[in-house]
């Protein structure tokens, strides 16, 4: 007779220590065989084969893999559909009960549930788990129990709810003895699974005290390394959130405001469907004509807009698949205000590109920048790239880095004059914003 067994199903978890899910199937009773999935429904949808995140996917499940090897067990990895390959793991195993943490994302909360429905046809129990992020949909509400829709107060709630049972960690590494023991089996490649090396390295990400403690003053200026650079960290779960907490309740109560700014759009995102739907979240933004000239769009996505700025943030993304938040800010106001381009062309552009790609915080962030999200930007504010290179990269250090071409007669000139072109916008979305009241 076959051993019964534990599943635990990583996805935007990809760590052995501090894991909700995981430490929950480690005491479950049950030996726990970790599998991992690579998407065929996700990955068939990425045009380009040499994607970043897949490689530094593929090297975070690589080295669990390791880890678990060194436990005398393994980490089962699959490619294909996810149901078919549960299909195939119940006729493989005797599987008792599946773990995994909550993903909040439209795609993973469809595909969850039907494979909570096959659970239920093979006798398994299916359970599921907050890890992603530090409070969920309904646990930071309104004094009328609603959810908020401004940060400042949700902000407060969140700070004022925080004690010690939100931020612990979980401490996993007493129970890796629970591990299935099984014999080592292949990894599939990247070439197997239809993508190519890319520069990428995984490295298991560490929390700088140093960067935290500098983190208020310089975290406004791209040319310095002074954020923590662990979005693609958080993203994937290659770190826990709730070990972020810890430390920026240490050393820098601004930074835990942007992983409280990561949990808003989060929750955002679970409790206004509506953002799924590609709408804007206030609806009269939705009345805007959009110019969306498609050669201007050009020139955005390849840093030839003659504004130094701008370009530079666009070339590193290209270039490195980040970009530094105070640019993303200036150069989705840029899309979204000079150049009238509609907001969700600029968000798919993003989520092509960015290794940090997340929708919640994605979606959140260009509809701040174009002032129909919730809680964003006002209309009328407009970023003037001239002024914040002057404010923020003052010695040209970014710029220099990313356009060395910049005072050259081969650099584009300005496809909009400033001036014009926020007169332009200040009266399309004033005029648009009047109609729809
Ligand atoms: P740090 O400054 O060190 O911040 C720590 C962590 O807090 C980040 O790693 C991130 O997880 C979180 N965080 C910080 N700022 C924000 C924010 N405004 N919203 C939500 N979470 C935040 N961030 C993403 O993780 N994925 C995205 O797809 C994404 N798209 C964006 C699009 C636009 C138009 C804008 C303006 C911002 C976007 N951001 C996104 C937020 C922010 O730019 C990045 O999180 C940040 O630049 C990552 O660098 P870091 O890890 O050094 O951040």
């Amino acid at each position: 007779m076959k051993q019964e067994i534990a599943i635990f199903w990583f996805r935007r978890d990809l760590r052995l220590d501090d894991n909700a899910g995981l430490y929950r199937a480690l005491k479950s009773g049950l030996k726990v065989l970790p599998i991992f999935i690579f998407d065929k429904n996700i990955l068939d949808k990425l045009e380009e084969k040499k994607d970043r995140r897949v490689d530094f996917i593929h090297q975070a499940v690589f080295a669990i893999k390791e880890q678990l090897n060194l436990f005398g067990s393994d980490l089962c990895i699959r490619y294909g559909q996810p149901e078919g390959i549960w299909q195939s793991l119940f006729t493989e195993f005797s599987i008792k009960k599946v773990f995994c943490n909550h993903d909040y994302e439209k795609y993973a909360t469809d595909r969850d549930l039907s494979i909570s429905n096959l659970c239920k046809e093979n006798q398994a129990e299916f359970y599921s788990f907050k890890d992603q992020c530090v409070f969920e949909k309904s646990e930071i509400l309104s004094a009328t129990g609603t959810p908020y829709t401004v940060f400042t107060p949700y902000m407060r709630k969140w700070k004022d709810k925080m004690n010690g049972f939100y931020k612990k960690s979980y401490p996993n590494e007493n129970y890796f003895d629970k591990f299935l023991k099984i014999e080592k089996s292949n990894c599939p490649s990247l070439t197997d699974i239809g993508f190519e090396k890319t520069e990428i390295v995984f490295n298991k990400p560490t929390l700088s005290k140093s960067i935290l403690i500098g983190y208020k003053e310089k975290r406004d200026f791209p040319a310095i390394n002074a954020t923590s650079r662990l979005s693609i960290h958080l993203r994937f779960g290659t770190i826990s959130v709730r070990k972020c907490v810890q430390y920026a309740e240490m050393f820098s109560e601004t930074w835990l405001n942007e992983l409280i700014w990561r949990d808003f759009y989060m929750n955002i995102l679970a409790n206004f469907p509506q953002i799924n739907a590609r709408l804007a979240f206030k609806k009269a933004y939705d009345k805007i004509p959009w110019r969306n000239n498609e050669a201007e769009f050009k020139a955005w996505c390849e840093g030839k807009t003659g504004y130094w700025l701008v370009d530079a943030g666009m070339r590193e993304l290209n270039n490195t698949g980040f970009m530094h938040n105070r640019v993303r800010m200036v150069v989705a106001s840029f899309l979204c205000k000079h150049l009238l381009i509609d907001w969700r062309w600029g968000e798919a552009y993003f989520a092509q590109k960015l290794n940090d790609f997340d929708f919640s915080a994605n979606n959140g962030g260009w509809q701040w920048a174009s002032s129909s999200g919730c809680d964003a930007a006002p209309y009328f504010r407009i970023f003037n790239p001239e002024s914040q290179t002057l404010k923020f990269d003052k010695e040209m250090a970014y710029i220099k880095k990313w356009v060395p071409e910049y005072l050259s007669s081969s650099y584009p000139r300005p496809i909009v004059d400033h001036k014009m072109a926020r007169e332009r916008a200040l009266k399309v979305y004033k005029e648009a914003l009047n109609e729809a009241e």
